[in-house]
């Protein structure tokens, strides 16, 4: 939390806040449970659970980051590891507080990836306008095909200067497709087999991400290709990190 990220498609993480409610099987085996809840008791998740918002000093690293940051070498910033910005059970004021935050920090692309995309037109602020904020990228988790022709409509409709779906962990075979006439296509995919002791595992990844990597080409979506199940080793031709223009 609020420290140089791990992740490989962000530079920084920051959680404005810890704690969430399972919304899926994308969340079965959610990282920041086993982490905050059952190895740190630092909170307890899920609907009767609670949710902490991060010290002062965490809320200070993102101006520190823009700081530094110059206009041509932009950072971007993972929102949030340990929670989900559109969480229902937030209070409406922390968000206004990220928002207040990530408007003040425009040298920082803000990555806000959530599993609720039914909550985000109406928990945006008031003044995204119709082209969205500048610094912040859209993005949705979509475990398979179903969840994405589900979700992906909810994301589409929202203004934002990249809109990006997380196939990750991969449950099933996800092809970016035009779901309807005019709607737009995403902008990225991150897409990743799942990690840890309980990975749900399956042969089938690598064959899904190089289908998926194939489309991406042909319709000229980014693909960033993030790990195999377990973190085994990637295969050499699916060692694609794209990044949206
Ligand atoms: S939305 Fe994310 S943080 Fe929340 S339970 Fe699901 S995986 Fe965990």
């Amino acid at each position: 939390m609020g420290e140089n990220t791990a992740i490989e498609w962000a530079h920084h993480t920051f959680n404005p806040w810890i704690g969430c409610t399972k919304v899926g099987p994308p969340c079965d085996n959610c990282y920041a449970e086993a982490l905050m809840d059952r190895r740190y008791h630092k909170v307890q998740w899920g609907p009767h659970g609670e949710r902490k918002k991060t010290s002062e000093a965490n809320w200070k690293l993102p101006l520190r980051w823009n700081k530094a940051a110059a206009p041509y070498d932009r950072k971007r910033v993972f929102c949030a590891s340990l929670a989900d910005v559109f969480d229902n059970q937030v209070p409406v004021e922390w968000r206004y507080g990220l928002f207040d935050l990530i408007n003040a920090t425009r040298n920082l692309d803000w990555l806000l990836l959530t599993k609720r995309p039914q909550n985000i037109a109406h928990m945006l602020p008031d003044t995204w306008g119709p082209h969205g904020w500048p610094n912040v990228w859209l993005g949705i988790t979509c475990g398979d095909q179903d969840e994405y022709c589900r979700d992906f409509p909810k994301l589409a409709k929202i203004p934002a200067v990249v809109r990006f779906i997380s196939n990750e962990p991969m449950l099933g075979l996800l092809t970016p497709c035009r779901l309807a006439e005019g709607m737009p296509l995403p902008d990225w995919i991150i897409a990743g087999g799942e990690s840890g002791p309980n990975a749900r595992c399956t042969d089938d990844v690598p064959a899904w991400a190089r289908y998926q990597r194939d489309i991406c080409r042909a319709v000229g979506i980014a693909f960033f290709f993030k790990q195999m199940v377990g973190k085994a080793p990637i295969p050499p031709d699916l060692m694609v990190r794209e990044f949206p223009r």
